[in-house]
């Protein structure tokens, strides 16, 4: 009896397993023709400066819609992207099609827009990126500080060493080093110390309960705190609502992103917010007092 039960219930795992691992492969295989056909896509949602609300760069996000599985969010692609290796045609596809939309909106005459590219860990274990992004900003006649680097601390924290150094070759470049998700990586914090890191972006988790909860309140007291002990500048990120922005700019926050001040949106609509620059924060700022 017990034996047929641990039958049945193999049965089922192994239903189950089969069902998910197909369904992973379809996924993979959909992602590779979406890759070849160019179908995927970026968005840029605007950072602005909490003291004078002035659009101070973007962050590049990627999006897939699928013609069969229709929006796949990068939540569920990226990671299937890492295993599979298509992360190296991926990440190479946003740093150049950053690039050349950097360029095109200096052409447009609205200035240099630094955009934030998140690098995955996975990308930087196969390959250097100091040579190809070089070459990127030499084609398309842009500064360094055009481009900003968002890694997860997971990234820095390699036994190996190798993809620490192509972090520094990053780095040795010029680009800025932002530390993506803050607070939630569980790692040592040595690597604040030891890297030449610019900033760091308070994990999104935080600042949802800052409100209301004090332990998180508390935790994002220390990590600004903390971050202006090494010089570093702080990103608040997933800012919703008009309270949160009040505390983050009493604890001293410096840059936020976010639904209360924009969405994610195409380079069409980002160029209208590089247009007018003050129009996105300045009705937001002074509903929060400032
Ligand atoms: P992330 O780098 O932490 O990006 C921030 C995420 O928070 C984005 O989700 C953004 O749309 C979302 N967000 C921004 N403001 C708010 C807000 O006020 N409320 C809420 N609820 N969410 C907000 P998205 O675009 O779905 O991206 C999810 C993750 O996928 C990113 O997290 C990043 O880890 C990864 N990802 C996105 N684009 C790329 C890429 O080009 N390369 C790599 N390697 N990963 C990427
Ligand atoms: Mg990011
Ligand atoms: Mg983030
Ligand atoms: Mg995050």
């Amino acid at each position: 009896r017990a034996k047929a039960e641990g039958r049945d219930l193999y049965r089922f795992f192994t239903r189950e397993l089969n069902a998910r691992a197909s369904q992973r492969l379809h996924l993979e295989h959909r992602l590779r023709e979406a890759v070849a056909a160019q179908q995927l896509s970026l968005l840029y949602q605007p950072i602005l400066d909490l003291d004078t609300g002035a659009l101070v760069a973007c962050e590049a996000l990627l999006r897939w819609h699928d013609d069969e599985l229709g929006p796949v969010p990068p939540a569920r692609f990226v990671p299937v992207a890492e295993e599979s290796g298509l992360i190296q045609d991926i990440g190479r596809f946003v740093l150049s099609t950053v690039c050349e939309q950097v360029a095109a909106w200096r052409d447009a005459g609205l200035g240099t827009c630094p955009v934030a590219v998140n690098v995955s860990a996975a990308h930087l274990q196969r390959e250097s990126l100091a040579g190809p992004v070089a070459d990127l900003l030499g084609r398309f006649g842009l500064s360094a500080d055009a481009l900003q680097i968002e890694i997860t601390e997971s990234v820095l924290m390699d036994l190996s060493g190798a993809i620490s150094a192509r972090v520094q070759a990053l780095s040795d470049l010029g680009l800025a080093i932002h530390i993506d998700d803050f607070g939630t990586g569980y790692s040592s914090i040595n690597y604040l110390r030891r890297f030449a890191i610019d900033c760091i972006k308070i994990d999104r988790s935080f600042i949802a309960n800052l409100c209301n909860r004090d332990e998180d309140q508390a935790l994002a007291t220390a990590m600004i705190a903390m971050a202006k002990a090494f010089s570093l500048r702080v990103i608040a990120e997933g800012i919703e609502e008009r309270v949160q922005l009040e505390v983050l700019r009493r604890l001293g926050c410096d840059f936020g992103q976010g639904y209360y001040f924009a969405r994610p949106m195409d380079a069409a609509d980002l160029a209208r917010c590089l247009q007018a620059p003050g129009l996105l924060a300045a009705p937001k700022l002074a509903a929060a007092g400032a």
